[in-house]
């Protein structure tokens, strides 16, 4: 048979994650990465500052405004997005390129601008919109993070509003109900679409 062609040589497929502002995006994701190694998790370039705990190279590479620009110039992005109309944030292209053709589930976490870019360029991808379990949650979550200051938390919500809308652009939706529920039943997806990758 071809290799190219047969299921076991064809690389994993891509899950994109994204979902409004403060759904708990990086909450799941961070679940994934701690109870399913083998699921290889994009780290985003940006050039917002850390937050405390967060670590370079872990959480995000953290960069400058220069060095972002050089990563843009030398199309070293897979896609890039300002949000929340402040710091740039994009997914390098290199280590994405290298997790599929080394056959890992590989997994993407960043904002509905950012998914679109990834649908034109991998619409081969799978495409799912985390969805809070109601607006009073995503209002309370955001509210309850307390790491932004009020005027930010606003340009989040005006932000937030708009994404929940775009749940028709996904394959799938996971409600965010549970994060250990919602990160299981993502990792599930993963694993279902490799069994079918192979048909
Ligand atoms: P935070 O600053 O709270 O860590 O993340 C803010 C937003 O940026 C989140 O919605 C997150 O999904 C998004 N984000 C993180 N990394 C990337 C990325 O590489 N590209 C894009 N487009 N968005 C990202």
């Amino acid at each position: 048979t071809d290799p190219a062609t047969s299921g076991a040589a064809r690389p994993s497929r891509l899950v994109v994650l994204a979902g409004p502002t403060a759904v708990g995006k990086g909450t799941v994701a961070a679940a994934v990465r701690r109870h399913h190694p083998d699921v290889w998790i994009s780290v985003s370039a940006t050039t917002r500052p850390p937050r405390p705990g967060e670590q370079d190279g872990v959480h995000y590479l953290f960069v400058d405004e220069a060095e972002f620009d050089r990563l843009v110039a030398e199309d070293q992005l897979l896609e890039w997005a300002v949000v929340h109309g402040v710091h740039r944030y994009g997914t390098p292209r290199g280590p994405v390129e290298a997790a599929l053709a080394a056959g890992r589930p590989a997994m993407l976490e960043i904002d509905l601008q950012g998914a679109r870019q990834v649908r034109r360029t991998m619409p081969d991808a799978l495409f799912v919109f985390l969805k809070p379990p109601s607006w009073e949650e995503l209002v309370r979550r955001l509210v309850g993070r307390g790491t932004e200051s009020d005027e930010e938390r606003e340009r989040r919500l005006v932000t937030a509003k708009a994404e929940l809308a775009a749940e028709d652009e996904f394959d799938v939706t996971i409600v965010n109900h549970e994060v250990h529920d919602a990160a299981d039943q993502l990792v599930a997806l993963m694993t279902l679409g490799r069994a079918s990758d192979a048909d």
